[in-house]
């Protein structure tokens, strides 16, 4: 989708006054139009829409129902969902971009089905009404968004990094952009391992409901990516024999297995997996922004660090 030629051009990291300037902006025309209302009121259903400079029909996946819902509004409520409630203004404001910018490139993206995007973690997962937290943040920094050489850009978020974000072409083979590669996260030092333990009959039976067949003996892993994350696993007994880390994840279950950054034993007739992280790890990681902000840095500065090379721009109205 082109953007508008009447851009404000805002590049991260080095015009942060500006940034905040346009930010502050935002929040003073919105506080001009709340009339009757105090400033700390929370925006509303009706302020945030009135800001949208779009629509996203949203396709529930459950009842084939579609909701037309304004961009902000939407911002809003997956921030509800995907963002911790008490995060700093920083984190959210960060979020609210990286939500909006996902959504802006994936707009359409379910057009066969009648809709842009799903309500399912194959999309985003919107909360039914937004928290007021996440309204401000939508608020904020509305219309904001990331772009690579002047298109909104392909982004990724997910929970946590567990020290070193993915590159995404691991994830997503064919998804190769220089500003999603692996890179250290220096906020997860103090993080603890997840620990998650199996017996060989129960994850057999997984990869039996995955149309694996035989008997499992053993579990080791045959290959990692450049973040040090499981590419490839052998599963000794089964055929077929080699699994990648994202069918095996996705067999136990991604909230089961919580990511692809562990090692695995066998002690007798059971696995020990020992991990960081939650989530595929491509991009910024919600719970670094969260410390990020917690040490002082701003949201552009979040978002420099997880999406280098990008730059916020704002959509035209
Ligand atoms: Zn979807
Ligand atoms: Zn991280």
């Amino acid at each position: 989708m082109p953007l508008p030629a009447r851009v404000q051009t805002l590049v991260i990291g080095t015009l942060r006054g500006s940034l905040a300037a346009v930010a502050t902006a935002a929040a003073v025309s919105m506080t001009g139009s709340m009339t009757g209302r105090s400033a700390q009121s929370p925006p509303t259903d009706a302020q945030l829409a009135a800001l949208s400079t779009r629509t996203v029909a949203l396709g529930a996946t459950t009842s084939r129902r579609v909701e037309h819902v304004p961009v902000e509004v939407y911002v809003a409520r997956v921030l509800s969902g995907e963002g911790e409630p008490n995060a700093p203004e920083a984190t959210q404001h960060a979020l609210a971009v990286a939500i909006r910018t996902y959504t802006v490139f994936n707009t359409g993206r379910h057009a066969r089905q009648g809709f842009d995007l799903c309500d399912a973690v194959h999309c985003q997962v919107p909360r039914a009404a937004a928290r007021d937290s996440a309204r401000s943040a939508a608020v904020a920094t509305a219309g904001q968004i990331l772009t690579y050489r002047g298109a909104p850009a392909e982004i990724f978020y997910s929970a946590s990094c567990g020290g070193r974000s993915e590159v995404a072409e691991a994830v997503w083979p064919g998804t190769s952009h220089p500003y999603l590669r692996a890179r250290k996260d220096d906020v997860h030092d103090e993080d603890m391992p997840w620990m998650l333990e199996m017996s060989l009959a129960e994850l057999q039976g997984h990869m039996e409901r995955s149309g694996f067949s035989g008997t499992l003996t053993n579990v080791q892993i045959k290959g990692r990516t450049k973040s040090d994350r499981v590419s490839v696993l052998e599963l000794s007994g089964m055929r077929p024999g080699r699994i990648t880390s994202y069918q095996f994840r996705a067999a136990i279950g991604t909230t089961v297995l919580r990511s692809t950054a562990f090692s695995v034993k066998k002690k007798d007739e059971r696995l020990q997996f020992t991990g960081r992280g939650y989530g595929h790890g491509v991009g910024m990681c919600v719970i670094g922004a969260g410390r990020r902000a917690r040490r002082g840095e701003s949201m552009s500065e979040i978002l420099s660090a997880y999406y280098p090379g990008l730059k916020i721009e704002r959509l035209a109205p």
